[in-house]
């Protein structure tokens, strides 16, 4: 209910103490085994838990006003920065047409889907692709690509069985360049393991090619493994970038972040469903998120941060401890969190509460809810505020006038915020400890 939700802001609001270099080293467990469980490679582990170490104890984190929300904040950027935020992850097409772009990677990777996406989207952005069934060792592969250019209305090269897949190639280019084709989209041959003859191959093709783009399809759901054959792709074929296969399956990302720490390359697209227009554009942002599995709290945290300084936040926390949490005080909160734009947006970025408000369905507006519990605490004398205990059936009754709310809106409010102060006495209780313990990461 609101007042859960009220809570659960007020906590991340309120500054939270102290951190020690020990609770610092707590959390980067935490974040260490959430790594792993979302499949990040060791090694990347290691160093990543390493560097937010070193900026998480010196005094950029110890200073601020939320510790323990700062540190999640240093790992956020971290991990943007180890997924290459910022760096340049788009298609680099500016050559001579017909501009090769080579697609490779392990059986079922999704290649020659990706080849169809990546035609469909380049099209979308003007350019007129030719899509090449290299894949000449699997009829069906040549078919398979074939079926997916007539569905898209895109132009397939008439490859067949049993050519050499080099002289197919430059065959390709050749017909592309007398038919205006501006893009050439290979779609190479697969093997089930990394093997020798494969990668041969794939380098002739790219001696007498020259691709602009050399992709590495890989699949995201098969992890670690994924991140040992893009390191050996990567040796071989000097790629690129890589486009990751599957994210919309429930591969948590860490192959993501450990293909591109291992390899330096950039995730230039992300497959996210078999339909032809998932393929989209790689953010190293949102991975970071969906690895960290903390829905938008991330955002939510920088935008507490903005909304309260921290004199006001020490002020708020004086006047808490000094005058304990009523109505007065339960006021002073919620000017805070209307600082920090409506509480319906509020809400949608606390992981579960957006499908909760779903459920509540037709429950009033949380804005328009607020404003009528200002209306109401507006109306009550100081007295009142301080302890609501004693609002009578006559002083309810004058609230609700003075504050254009019903009687039965003033006792909602009563009976809830009652409810919350009891919970937070029993948090307080609890100590620093229990609170701790409650906040988690
Ligand atoms: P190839 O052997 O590398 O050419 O792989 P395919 O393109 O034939 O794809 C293998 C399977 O993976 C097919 O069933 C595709 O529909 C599926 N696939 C490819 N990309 C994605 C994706 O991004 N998401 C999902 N869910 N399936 C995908
Ligand atoms: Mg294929």
């Amino acid at each position: 209910n609101l007042t859960d939700k009220l809570d659960s802001v007020f906590k991340k609001l309120r500054g939270q103490g102290r951190l020690t270099e020990d609770n610092i080293q707590q959390s980067l467990r935490e974040v260490r085994l959430v790594l792993l469980e979302a499949d990040v490679n060791f090694r990347v582990v290691k160093d990543f838990v390493a560097n937010v170490r070193e900026r998480a104890v010196g005094q950029e984190v110890l200073k601020s006003l939320n510790p323990a929300q700062q540190v999640i904040k240093i790992v956020r950027d971290e991990l943007g920065r180890l997924m290459g935020e910022g760096q340049d992850n788009h298609l680099d097409l500016a050559a001579r047409p017909p501009v090769p772009v080579m697609l490779c990677g392990l059986q079922g990777a999704g290649k020659t889907t990706s080849c169809a996406k990546l035609a469909l989207k380049l099209r979308r952005e003007k350019r007129n692709p030719l899509l090449v069934p290299a894949d000449i060792y699997r009829p069906a592969a040549i078919d398979q690509l074939k079926t997916l250019g007539k569905q898209l209305d895109i132009a397939v090269f008439d490859s067949r069985a049993d050519v050499d897949p080099v002289k197919l190639c430059t065959d390709a280019r050749q017909f592309a360049e007398l038919n205006g084709y501006d893009t050439l989209i290979l779609d190479t041959a697969g093997r089930l393991h990394v093997d020798q003859e494969l990668m041969a191959e794939l380098q002739r093709i790219k001696q007498a090619l020259q691709p602009r783009e050399i992709l590495l399809v890989a699949d995201a759901m098969t992890g670690q493994d994924a991140v040992n054959v893009a390191e050996s792709f990567d040796q071989q074929l000097d790629i690129t970038g890589v486009i990751l296969t599957k994210l919309d399956g429930d591969a948590r990302g860490g192959a993501a972040l450990s293909i591109r720490a291992v390899t330096g390359k950039p995730i230039k697209l992300v497959g996210l469903g078999e339909k032809l227009d998932a393929l989209e554009t790689f953010h190293g942002d949102r991975m970071a998120q969906r690895i960290l599995g903390m829905g938008d709290v991330l955002s939510l945290i920088e935008k507490a941060q903005a909304a309260v300084d921290k004199d006001e936040a020490q002020a708020m926390e004086q006047k808490l401890r000094k005058e304990g949490f009523t109505l007065e005080t339960f006021r002073d909160q919620l000017k805070t969190i209307k600082k920090m734009g409506s509480m319906e947006s509020l809400l949608k970025l606390i992981p579960g509460a957006g499908k909760a408000m779903k459920q509540v369905g037709d429950m009033q507006l949380p804005d328009r809810e607020l404003k009528k519990i200002e209306a109401i605490i507006n109306s009550m004398t100081a007295a009142e505020r301080r302890d609501q205990r004693i609002l009578n059936g006559s002083r309810r009754l004058r609230i609700a006038r003075g504050s254009g709310t019903t009687v039965q809106d003033v006792n909602l409010l009563v009976k809830r915020f009652t409810e919350a102060q009891k919970m937070m006495k029993k948090l307080q209780k609890l100590g620093p400890k229990g609170m701790k313990g409650m906040k988690g990461m």
